[in-house]
């Protein structure tokens, strides 16, 4: 049951100013009961979040709080847990759940929507930029089908730690303002296998100026209620890409030509740091070009185009890193569908989808160009060279973050010896074995191909180091090192959640101390839950 939220005033939260476009704009699904249900003929149901017992904050994001005009001694109020956590509602926020559906794993799946998200309204802030508010794990909404609208704190410090860490990595991504502990306790089988426990309950206050996704736009055509479809779009157009001006024919489809620009810009992004989703499924493609909906997502190790985290789509694997730029393109295609009705011509969709391709190949030369410190990408030489890179990072055990960082370090004289050369890289092998003869032979004929390629474009040494520093992180959020800040906050020690995300501020620079969290995945993680395996359930 749903009880009944108090509006709240507080000095410094009051401060904020809502203005809920997307509610007031567009159409309300009438009903007002909780109940689980089809949704039809609206974009979202008005919803509460659910009172919890005692909240208590393990962490909060500066960045965000600055975003939003909160200062950090309103952050550590007591008021502050109690919003963001869904005890009360400022006045201004009206909190509602979207309708969205999406293909999962390739399969239309009909209606999804926010089953346990609920959005608490939109602030404008000094700057007059718009972000809209959105718990996840606040409870139950029309959305929840058959689970519990609920986030247990493992997955919940996995989206938040990661969602800054994206940011400050320069990858476009949603952001989290919170994370906070229910107090209340939450069930889940971790691998559907049979052995429900229970889990810490939390929510993450997540951030973005829309959190409508390619999903919100499919539900709409698949239903033939197509003047939603075009009323979301045209919301959409008017409010998150206003450059594009009034909506028309043609403004649809430059509009749908920079989601597929946006798109493609993301995943190059995902592609230069190592990060693989794992559920790229379409509702879980933002509409920005935003990474959206952390959930069993992981960071490369050893270079592995076919790895991927995500145990629930082990079988096919999908989703694996490698697959990343078909699948985005495969979304955009199904996006592409949905608002055929309201183009009616194949050609111009095709040609707009085409852009993704464009844009991707320029910016994946560019990124592949920056991670070597080339000044540029000339495919009549670097085809060839950066494809032989990624045999040599696949044929033995490579960390990709390390073998890319230390390349940086790299003694630039091809008189050099095989082991004279590799010696600064020596830290990104994960199997000394695995170095064979015929290997490091390989190897070292790749890096002085390398140092001539550098010498013959003239690139000075320190401004190579630079661009290489400023493309290839030192510290990522390594699977096994999230796992062990959640180890600790289930034991109710928030520190490493909070060291991780100081760490992670700054993830190109060196942080002389701070060494021990750019070191290769420890052995003991190499099987262990969480570590290099995760579920959906979360
Ligand atoms: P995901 O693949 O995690 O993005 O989720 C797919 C759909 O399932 C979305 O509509 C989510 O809102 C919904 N969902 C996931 N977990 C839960 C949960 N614990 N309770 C309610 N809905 C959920
Ligand atoms: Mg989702």
């Amino acid at each position: 049951m749903i009880m009944m939220n108090s509006q709240t005033k507080t000095s410094g939260l009051d401060d904020l100013i809502f203005d809920n476009r997307f509610i007031r704009e567009l159409p309300a699904d009438p009903e007002t009961v909780n109940n689980r249900r089809q949704v039809f003929s609206a974009c979202y149901s008005r919803v509460l979040p659910t009172k919890v017992a005692n909240p208590r904050l393990v962490a909060y994001s500066r960045e965000v709080a600055e975003l939003l005009d909160l200062t950090e001694e309103v952050c550590k109020s007591a008021d502050f847990t109690q919003v963001f956590v869904g005890n009360s509602l400022l006045t201004g926020m009206d909190s509602y759940a979207i309708c969205y559906g999406g293909h999962q794993f390739g399969n239309w799946a009909g209606q999804l929507g926010d089953g346990r998200a609920i959005n608490l309204g939109e602030i404008i802030n000094r700057k007059g930029e718009r972000f809209t508010l959105q718990l996840k794990g606040a409870g139950s909404t029309p959305y929840s089908r058959n689970a519990d609208g609920l986030a247990v704190l493992r997955s919940s410090v996995r989206e938040f730690l990661c969602s800054e860490a994206m940011y400050h990595l320069g990858v476009p991504t949603t952001r989290a303002l919170s994370l906070i502990l229910t107090g209340e306790e939450v069930i889940r089988d971790m691998f559907y296998s049979g052995d429900p426990k229970p889990e810490p309950g939390a929510v993450v206050c997540r951030v973005a100026p829309s959190f409508t996704r390619f999903g919100s736009f499919q539900i709409f055509t698949a239903r033939g209620e197509i003047d939603l479809l075009r009323k979301l779009v045209d919301y959409t157009i008017v409010t998150d890409f206003p450059h594009l001006g009034e909506p028309s024919l043609d403004v649809y489809l430059q509009w749908f030509e920079e989601v597929c620009r946006r798109t493609a810009e993301m995943i190059v992004h995902w592609q230069r740091v190592g990060f693989v989703h794992g559920v790229m499924n379409t509702d879980n493609m933002s509409i920005l070009g935003l990474t959206i909906d952390y959930g069993p997502y992981g960071w490369l190790e050893n270079y592995d185009p076919n790895w991927t985290p995500n145990t629930t789509d082990a079988a096919d694997r999908r989703y694996r890193f490698g697959n990343q730029p078909q699948i985005a393109f495969w979304n955009l295609g199904q996006l592409a569908n949905a608002i055929y009705p309201l183009i009616e011509q194949v050609e111009p969709l095709q040609q707009a989808i085409n852009a993704y391709k464009d844009t991707f190949e320029r910016g994946w030369q560019t990124m592949v160009a920056g991670k070597l410190g080339l000044n540029a990408y000339d495919p009549s030489i670097d085809n060839e060279l950066n494809t032989e890179l990624l045999i040599l990072l696949q044929s033995v055990e490579t960390d990709m973050t390390i073998f890319y960082r230390k390349l940086a370090i790299l003694v630039m004289d091809v008189e050099l010896g095989d082991e004279a050369l590799m010696a600064p890289l020596m830290e990104a092998y994960y199997v000394p074995e695995q170095l064979t003869d015929e290997y490091k032979a390989r190897l070292g004929n790749w890096l002085r191909l390398y140092i001539k390629r550098i010498q013959n474009s003239g690139i000075a040494d320190a401004e190579r180091i630079k661009t290489m520093n400023a493309t290839n992180p030192k510290y990522v959020l390594r699977n096994y090192l999230a796992q062990l800040a959640i180890d600790k906050a289930e034991q109710g020690d928030f520190s490493m959640v909070n060291e991780l995300l100081e760490l992670l501020r700054h993830p190109y620079d060196e942080q002389p101390g701070k060494e021990e969290f750019a070191l290769k995945r420890p052995d003991w993680a190499r099987q262990r839950a969480g570590c290099s395996m995760l579920s959906c359930s979360s």
